[in-house]
């Protein structure tokens, strides 16, 4: 087995992933690094390469072209325009459309047979536009969704009960953007409801947080990269060590005909199962509502 990931779009977000690729434990055997800015990929590849003395995991790390995509495990998206101060991640529809076709042309080009695993933003929409451009088997097309909103969760619901965000299990639904929701009624510490630790206007409070992180960390940072960087090494390690993980990503709603965020078990072939949630009928048309968002905007 390779275990070979390629990155393409070594920006703030592919460097990120790369970087903690690096510093955990994962089952990645080699990296490679695509950039339209082909300078930018050696840079990052020559920089990376000297944290290997003391990094956990051996790598074969370099820049690349798409002939690497051949025989790669994983192709991860992260080229395209990220989001300004104040500007939602739909607003960048149309910038990101025609870079990720452009993609997924040079990528099959090259006869790729792994998985696609997209991070650009509006990255519902970008899943599902690489989905329709591969025509891949939708098990095979994994956007990051909400796995960094649900990361986001559980981090402040930890905080604010001063719990393990590990022990905290709870998901971010929905569009990864203004529409998504927090489906309160499946969330536990532990054993427990959420709700036995809780009331009503904490936990308005946490997931109105929850959906404006990003403009608080664009506004302070101009961007954001850590934790969508670890995300993608959890999906990433998910697939190459075929964890059978449940992860809340953007996966494919058939019904819907739309990429949106739902927990799925994720393996070595990609999607295992979507998980049928058991919603509560508030949570139901909060699910739709966010469909309607995408598919507005499709
Ligand atoms: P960035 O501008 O720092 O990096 C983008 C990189 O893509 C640049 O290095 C650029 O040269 C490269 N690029 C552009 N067109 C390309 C092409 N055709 N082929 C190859 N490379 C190309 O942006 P960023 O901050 O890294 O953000 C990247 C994307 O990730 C944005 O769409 C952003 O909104 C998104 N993002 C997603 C999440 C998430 O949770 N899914 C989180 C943060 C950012």
């Amino acid at each position: 087995m390779k275990n070979k990931v390629v990155i393409i779009g070594c920006g703030n977000v592919g460097e990120a992933y790369a970087y903690a690729l690096l510093n955990q434990k994962t089952y990645v055997n080699e990296l490679v690094l695509i950039d339209i800015n082909k300078e930018k990929a050696m840079g990052d590849a020559m920089d990376l390469n000297h944290c290997l003395a003391f990094a956990p995991s051996k790598i074969k790390i370099y820049a690349g072209d798409y002939q690497d995509t051949k025989d790669a495990d994983i192709v991860t998206i992260a080229a395209g325009v990220n989001q300004k101060p104040g500007e939602t991640r739909l607003e960048l529809l149309e910038r990101n459309k025609k870079i990720m076709e452009d993609i997924v042309k040079n990528v099959l080009e090259h006869n790729f047979n792994g998985i696609f695993l997209i991070a650009t933003n509006p990255v519902d929409l970008m899943s599902n536009i690489v989905y329709k451009a591969s025509n891949f088997n939708y098990s095979k097309v994994i956007g990051s969704g909400t796995s960094l909103d649900s990361a986001r969760l559980r981090f402040l619901i930890g905080e604010k009960i001063n719990v393990n965000p590990k022990n905290v299990h709870a998901y971010v639904i929905g569009e990864h953007g203004d529409s998504e929701f927090i489906p309160w009624s499946n969330a536990n510490i532990g054993l427990n409801s959420i709700k036995d630790y809780l009331n009503e206007k904490e936990l308005i409070n946490i997931e109105n947080e929850v959906k404006n992180s990003a403009y608080y960390i664009i506004d302070k940072k101009g961007f954001t990269n850590f934790g969508i960087g670890v995300c993608l090494v959890k999906i990433t390690n998910a697939i190459l060590g075929d964890e059978n993980t449940i992860i809340s990503v953007s996966c494919y709603n058939k019904e819907h005909d739309i990429y949106i965020s739902n927990p799925a078990i994720i393996g070595r072939n990609g999607i295992k199962e979507i998980i049928k949630l058991k919603l509560t009928e508030e949570e139901i048309n909060k699910f739709k509502n966010s469909i309607y968002t995408l598919k507005n905007y499709k």
